[in-house]
């Protein structure tokens, strides 16, 4: 079984660091070498030996669409002779910056990058020349890409690895950023007592998913836009993951709290790489050439690239969407509590639309230090069975569970019934 990946693997080894261009893909948590994918369409994936699995990884987030949609596809082979890149305006991302102004509700104007971390390094400036201020206040096991300021207390891979920073980030640099507790609001007034003048913004995400999901406490986000607005600090939303999941407006839409800068990635490149970084004129009027703070990319606002993030937005527009994924997420995560329960496990399942995930306690899960509290034993054992029966989830008990309109409702109930004969398994 998965003989060619396995072959590829050791190969990749050879000429890619750990053998893989990003490093939670390579699997080392759940110890077991990483599939190579062929292909994919609608909710599977086809690995090098033409195996085929249900995916709950969706490229983690973007492909909310499902694989390969026919939309998507569409838009891109119809750029596709037009050329590749121009490094010149062109009329595509005009249409994209009024999709996403028209869609996310604090963001009126928008700057595209290629990639979330260069959304959030480049929101992170932008607040830190708007404000003339240098401390960033970010939260344990939130994860805003791999720039130097943001990779303290990390999630995602850097959770994965247990990574409590990363070697060449001068302290210098790491000692600007505050790292505090998720949901805690006692923590953020002291730091505020004390650093005020100095902190340029809170950075977060609105709902955290890379410590797994956990939902943001009732008053959590507002207590965040009052202490900001009344330090002189911006609030920075990172909804990589959330923006155009939870809603066609993100968190910021679903929960309605306007943050000041909002960072984008994911969805909105339908596939391919795309990041932004948006927000109230006034800030975003200090962007080079109308203002003084530099960012720039070669690739920026790339045609094809575009085509396929509008083709994407210009479907989740429709709010309908959201239901459906909404329901599937209901019937999703009760589903597997269910059957977690009926096997005899303890598990927390935190969920919100499409995107949640399994933690292995008994108690609740509302930051990093409790989701750190997750049997990672036992996760590692579900992840082996469940790739077994051909279902395919993040190997890692840090990284969210993701749907997309693709998984229907058959789908949804095999993926109950296996998971129950996974728990089962892993408890004997
Ligand atoms: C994925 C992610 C990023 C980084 O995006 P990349 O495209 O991987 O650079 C930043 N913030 C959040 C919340 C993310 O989930």
């Amino acid at each position: 079984m998965d003989e060619r990946s396995k072959i590829l693997f050791e190969q990749a080894k050879k000429f890619i660091p750990g053998g893989v261009n990003s490093p939670v893909r390579a699997g080392k948590s759940v110890g077991m070498e990483p599939l190579f994918i062929n292909r994919a369409e609608g909710c599977y994936l086809w690995d090098e030996e033409g195996r085929r699995y249900i995916d709950y990884v969706c490229s983690w987030g973007p492909m909310i669409l499902g694989h390969s949609h026919p939309a998507v596809l569409k838009a891109i082979q119809e750029k596709l002779p037009l050329g590749t890149s121009f490094g010149a305006p062109t009329a595509i991302e005009v249409e994209m910056a009024e999709a996403i102004i028209q869609m996310v509700p604090s963001i009126e104007m928008v700057r595209m990058v290629n990639s979330g971390t260069e959304a959030a390094m480049s929101a992170v400036r932008l607040a830190r020349g708007y404000t003339g201020r240098n401390i960033i206040l970010k939260f344990e096991g939130c994860y805003h890409g791999h720039a130097d300021s943001l990779l303290v207390e990390a999630g995602s891979g850097v959770a994965t690895l247990g990574i409590p920073g990363s070697p060449g980030i001068p302290a210098e640099i790491a000692g600007l950023t505050i790292s505090l507790p998720y949901n805690n609001i006692d923590n953020l007034k002291d730091a505020f007592k004390r650093y005020g003048n100095d902190i340029a913004a809170i950075i977060v995400e609105p709902v955290a998913a890379n410590m797994g999901v956990i939902l943001p406490d009732a008053g959590f986000l507002t207590g965040l836009r009052n202490i900001t607005k009344e330090n002189g600090a911006l609030l920075i939303f990172d909804e990589v993951i959330t923006g155009l999941r939870l809603s066609p407006g993100g968190a910021q839409g679903y929960y309605n709290i306007m943050p000041d800068i909002t960072c984008l990635g994911k969805i909105i490149g339908g596939g391919l790489p795309v990041g932004a970084y948006g927000g109230r004129r006034d800030i975003m009027q200090k962007i080079a050439p109308e203002g003084n703070i530099y960012q720039a990319g070669t690739l920026s606002g790339n045609p094809i690239a575009m085509a396929a993030g509008l083709a994407t937005l210009k479907l989740l527009k429709d709010s309908g969407i959201y239901k459906g994924l909404e329901a599937g997420g209901n019937r999703l995560f009760t589903g597997l509590k269910d059957a977690a329960i009926k096997a005899g496990i303890n598990i927390v399942i935190n969920h919100i639309g499409s995107l949640g995930s399994l933690f292995f306690t008994g108690e609740p899960v509302i930051d990093f230090r409790s989701a750190k509290k997750s049997d990672a034993a036992l996760f590692r054992a579900f992840y082996r069975k469940m790739r077994e029966k051909g279902i395919y989830l993040a190997p890692s008990p840090f990284e969210a569970m993701f749907l997309s309109i693709a998984h229907d409702n058959d789908v949804i109930d095999r993926t109950i019934d296996a998971a129950y004969h996974c728990f089962s398994d892993i408890k004997k």
